[in-house]
């Protein structure tokens, strides 16, 4: 296959297919950053045209979208038969608008997204989520497990994206989280190293509630099974007076009891947590 872009993930994504035996052409902006793989045995390519012609499969991973269609949305670059396969960072509405000016311009395409540093790349740590037409990614899913362990979300060419920035949500909300009990810890003389193996209980702890708070989510129906939404907003409140009391930001604190005034206040206050989803619903 081909990679273009041989950043900083492009260059770990080309070794790994080189690892695993795979014939590999690559080409960058910066042709220096090929030399260590040529070394390893890839086929530099000297044009971008020629790197697209050298295999039916390339794969992209790009600054931005819009380095890729700087470098693809050009006269005459021929992409006609071609599967690319677009690993570069972006929104879903990027991904959505790609696949259809990739179909324009007679290609196939699937959408991604790297979920994993460098080093990860070539062990199964590394998930790369792909979106987009199922047969293709089957069809080269061989090839692409040599990057890592290989999920398929769907067809909509969108969707690889929008679970990359749902991961995103979870891991600042989790780390800040985290910092707040920190910071609050820290009064009493007690270090983050301390506190990390408990904030790690309690995490993995709400982790197992997802999949019950899913169901009630899905069915729209919110019975306070554990605790009711302003039982909750009294806890919310004594965290909100201990940070003031502690003097550290109490900013994150006041932004989860502001939405849960405001769902308690539409009349949601003995209903469980998960009833929340219709604030984040909203614009
Ligand atoms: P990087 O080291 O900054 O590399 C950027 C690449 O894009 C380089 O190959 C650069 O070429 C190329 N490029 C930028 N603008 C271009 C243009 N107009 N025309 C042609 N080539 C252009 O970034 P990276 O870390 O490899 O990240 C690449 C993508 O992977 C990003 O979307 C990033 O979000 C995603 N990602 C990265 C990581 C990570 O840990 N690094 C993790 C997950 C996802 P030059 O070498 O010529 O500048």
């Amino acid at each position: 296959m081909t990679v273009v872009g041989l950043g900083l993930m492009g260059r770990a994504l080309a070794a790994a297919f080189l690892r695993a035996g795979h014939s590999t052409t690559v080409w960058n902006r910066t042709s220096a950053k090929a030399d260590a793989l040529v070394a390893q045995g890839a086929r530099p390519a000297p044009t971008i045209g020629d790197a697209l012609r050298a295999s039916p499969l390339t794969i992209i991973c790009l600054t931005d979208y819009q380095a890729m269609r700087e470098l693809l949305d050009v006269d005459g670059l021929a992409l006609d038969g071609t599967l690319l396969i677009n690993l570069t960072s972006g929104d879903s509405a990027q991904a959505r608008e790609t696949a259809r000016w990739a179909g324009q311009r007679g290609a196939r395409y699937l959408d991604g997204a790297i979920m994993a540093i460098p080093s990860a790349i070539g062990t199964p740590d590394a998930v790369i989520l792909h979106s987009g037409p199922e047969a293709e990614l089957e069809a080269h899913r061989p090839i692409l497990e040599a990057l890592g362990t290989v999920s398929h979300l769907g067809e909509d060419h969108g969707l690889a994206s929008l679970y990359d920035v749902a991961g995103l949500a979870m891991m600042w909300s989790v780390l800040n989280a985290w910092l707040q009990g920190t910071a609050m810890l820290r009064t009493a003389g007690v270090d983050a190293a301390t506190f990390a193996p408990f904030a790690q209980q309690i995490a993995a702890g709400v982790a197992t509630w997802l999949p019950g708070y899913a169901t009630q989510i899905d069915s729209g129906s919110f019975p306070a099974e554990v605790s009711a939404l302003e039982t909750d907003a009294r806890a919310m409140a004594h965290l909100i007076e201990e940070s003031e009391a502690l003097g550290v930001n109490a900013e994150l604190p006041r932004l989860i009891k502001t939405m849960a005034d405001r769902a308690i206040a539409a009349g949601h206050g003995a209903e469980q947590y998960p009833v929340l989803i219709e604030e984040f619903t909203k614009p």
